[in-house]
């Protein structure tokens, strides 16, 4: 059952926290600073809800989406035909015996290999592949601008609020928390968004970052140079992983460009 992935703490967790901060940045900052009943607060209202509302669909896409399984009747591309069955058999996945194809991994929660496996995410209870990682930048990206958005509503309710002795101090006290929750929060989600986009731009994966790292030190001790093979050329990466039209990198079900997920261009074909 897909709906059994939401009964995990971190789950839940993500969703009170949405619902929290959806909910304070619209019933308490932005009804403070500009009222509900302006066309000013109105617009506010429209726009953040909008943006909210997006999070919360990339978000339950990251989550139901499966990340990648391998098809079963894949079987890799060996080079050398002389000792071809050798090849093959170094890429079978030890745990679950079936072969895998390039940048797939197995997944120790999952139990299972993963498409272009990203990485585990706690937060989703799935991992983050082929299949949803699309769905996950959008997510993180929406929830980065809300949050953005939140802090800018938040300190602007702060600095046109009087606060005078007349203030409880209770209430003075929940301002300090959330600012402190939402700067966080957006501190947070900028660093991660960064990455991926670091990530999306070089066409790699959070595993195959390390990897590489590790690949760039062996290849400069026989004084030699590493170049993460599926990087091939900026916009290029941009368009195999959000897809070929721009108006739709921000639509997390605009997925049609992905294929079965188990070739990737490569330098090699590019030159
Ligand atoms: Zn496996
Ligand atoms: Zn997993």
């Amino acid at each position: 059952m897909k709906g059994e992935k939401f009964l995990s703490f971190p789950v839940l967790g993500v969703l009170s926290l949405m619902l929290f901060v959806y909910y304070t940045t619209i019933f308490i900052f932005l009804d403070e600073w500009l009222g509900l009943r302006t066309s000013p607060g109105t617009l506010n209202f429209f726009f953040f809800t909008l943006l909210a509302s997006l999070s919360l669909f990339s978000f339950f896409l990251s989550v139901l989406t499966d990340p990648g399984h391998v098809p079963s009747s894949f079987y890799p591309d060996v080079e050398s035909s002389t000792d071809a069955k050798d090849n093959a058999e170094r890429k079978k996945c030890d745990k679950c015996f079936g072969y895998k194809p390039p940048r797939t991994h197995h997944c120790r929660v999952c139990r299972r290999c993963v498409l272009k496996m990203d990485h585990h995410c706690l937060w989703i209870n799935n991992c983050v592949g082929y299949w949803n990682y699309k769905a996950f930048f959008d997510f993180i990206l929406y929830a980065t601008i809300s949050s953005i958005y939140s802090t800018v509503l938040f300190i602007s309710c702060v600095l046109q609020k009087e606060w005078g002795h007349t203030i409880e101090s209770s209430l003075k006290l929940f301002y300090v928390l959330y600012g402190t929750v939402v700067v966080g929060l957006t501190i947070t989600l900028l660093s991660l968004t960064g990455w991926h986009v670091y990530l999306i731009l070089h066409n790699m994966t959070t595993i195959e970052y390390y990897e590489g790292n590790r690949a760039k030190w062996l290849a400069a001790k026989t004084g030699q140079n590493y170049r993460h093979p599926y990087n091939i050329g900026a916009y290029k990466n941009i368009t195999l992983i959000l897809g070929p039209t721009m108006l739709k990198w921000l639509c997390p079900t605009a997925v049609s460009h992905l294929k079965e997920g188990v070739n990737f261009p490569t330098l090699r074909d590019n030159s």
